[in-house]
């Protein structure tokens, strides 16, 4: 298919967009704010990270640190897919443990034993110690009507994950230490928040469908170096530092976009921003807006002078941070709080301190370790909030502009704001594109589940 199609930002969604649109023979610019690619799943510099004593100490030296830790599960086969494309599946490395650990140290993990899934679980979550008998019994009832319920209940986008858990009759305990921990980091929002159609998703596609299916990838490399030009290919050119500042219409098309004072002309056009962004540059777009909102998420990056712990990652119960993950020798620890209003407030000193004394109860090594440089970054506008009731509203990638389409974690993917959710949005958006050039092409893959 020969056509010129110009895509709007760089992250994870354009980029998909593009390598699909690019497989297919178009020609694909891709205008990037930004000097770099990767949007939300990137990197930045940090100067003067203490390296951990793996290299030569060099205190002005800067080091990329992600954004905030990136974790995918096996039933991303999107984005696994997208990984596979840009030639970079091989720098996910997958862990197939759970850790959870409670405050005073005591550690329970959850694996694959040898039963088949969905019963795969079965044998460490019965070993779990931060659940008495009574609430793994109510978990495991739970557990056991989402493969029904998920596909055939037509109620689960109106009600909350907490509507639908004490339908359950679950216990507290179990919603806080077991619920709780697993889904506000997967849908980035609170219980009493999120639709209960992403929190039996995450249990179905995630946990239970597949016994492999739960296992945690995480990026070997630092994110930003995921996304390369040559891994992209040679139909991709990249423009960076070009933010799209105006969308111009004639005719009811799309006739250009105005960036640096040029217009640029292509046959298609894809936005692969996020709502906000989309909202001022084409307020004219029939969408409810105002039911968008966001949910943030906090990344705390706290480099010891020793190493504090030996375990990759950890989910720490009962606490305000949800998740730690160790980046480099237990000395630099990524440290994450999804759906984190509760911060929003605190100052970067005052999160610090909250999280090393918090994590001094979880991984006592900490009491002994001195911090020798902390980083706190706060993204208000992290993802949008997955709440009931918001699946109708969002948008497809065909739009009332027959050569303008839609991409983004935010658009209708079914998927919550995620990396998969992104790519998702960036396939389905090419295949939109490739439709209305008289070409159609398929590349989502479809579900595991
Ligand atoms: C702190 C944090 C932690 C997260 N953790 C996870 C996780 O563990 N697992 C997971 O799957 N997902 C996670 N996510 C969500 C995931 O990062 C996003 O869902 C995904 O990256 C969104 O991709 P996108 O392409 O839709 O949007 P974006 O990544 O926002 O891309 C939009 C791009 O457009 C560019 N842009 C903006 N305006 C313009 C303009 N006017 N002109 C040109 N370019 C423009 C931006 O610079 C950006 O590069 C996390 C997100 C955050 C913020």
């Amino acid at each position: 298919m020969k056509a010129k199609v110009a895509v709007i930002g760089g992250g994870l969604a354009g980029l998909a967009t593009a390598t699909c649109l690019a497989d297919s023979g178009c020609e694909v610019d891709v205008y990037e704010s930004r000097g770099f690619l990767g949007g939300r799943a990137t990197s930045w510099p940090v100067s003067g990270a203490p390296n951990a004593g793996l290299q030569p100490e060099s205190p002005d030296e800067s080091e990329l640190v992600d954004n905030c830790q990136h974790v995918l599960l096996r039933c991303c086969n999107n984005l696994l897919d997208f990984y596979g494309r840009i030639g970079v599946a091989d720098r996910i490395k997958y862990h197939s443990q759970f850790i959870f650990i409670e405050p005073g140290g005591r550690m329970s993990t959850m694996r694959r034993g040898c039963l088949p899934a969905p019963a795969h679980f079965a044998e460490s979550f019965l070993g779990l110690s931060f659940l008495t008998f009574h609430e793994k019994i109510a978990v495991s009832r739970a557990m056991g009507c989402i493969p029904s319920e998920w596909r055939s209940r037509t109620d689960l986008d109106r009600i909350t994950m907490l509507d639908w858990l004490q339908e359950k009759q679950q216990p507290q305990a179990a919603i806080d230490r077991f619920w709780y921990p697993i889904l506000v980091s997967a849908v980035n929002e609170k219980l009493d928040t999120m639709a209960a159609a992403h929190g039996l998703q995450v249990f179905w596609l995630g946990m239970l469908s597949q016994s492999d299916s739960y296992q945690m990838g995480l990026p070997s490399v630092p994110l930003r170096e995921l996304y390369s030009e040559q891994g992209l290919g040679p139909n991709i050119q990249i423009h960076y530092r070009s933010p799209i500042t105006g969308i111009s219409l004639l005719n009811g098309h799309v006739s250009g976009l105005e960036s640096n004072d040029r217009l640029i002309e292509a046959d298609y056009y894809v936005s692969a921003l996020p709502f906000e962004r989309v909202q001022a540059l084409l307020p004219a777009l029939p969408i409810q807006w105002k039911v968008f909102e966001h949910s943030p998420i906090t990344g705390i990056h706290i480099w010891f002078d020793r190493p504090v712990t030996n375990l990759p990652h950890a989910a720490l119960l009962d606490r305000t941070i949800q998740w730690m993950f160790n980046k480099r020798g237990g000395r630099y620890l990524q440290l994450v709080v999804s759906a984190s209003r509760c911060l929003t407030e605190m100052s970067k000193q005052e999160i610090v301190k909250l999280a090393v004394r918090e994590l001094s109860e979880f991984l006592p090594a900490v009491r002994l370790a001195s911090v020798e440089k902390a980083h706190v970054i706060k993204e208000v506008r992290a993802t949008f909030s997955a709440k009931p009731c918001l699946a109708a509203f969002r948008p497809d990638a065909d739009t009332i502009f027959p050569n303008f389409f839609l991409a983004g974690d935010w658009t209708r993917t079914g998927w919550p704001a995620t990396m998969e959710g992104a790519v998702r949005s960036g396939y389905l958006a090419a295949e939109a594109v490739t439709r209305a050039a008289w070409s159609p092409r398929n590349f989502l893959i479809p579900d595991i589940g």
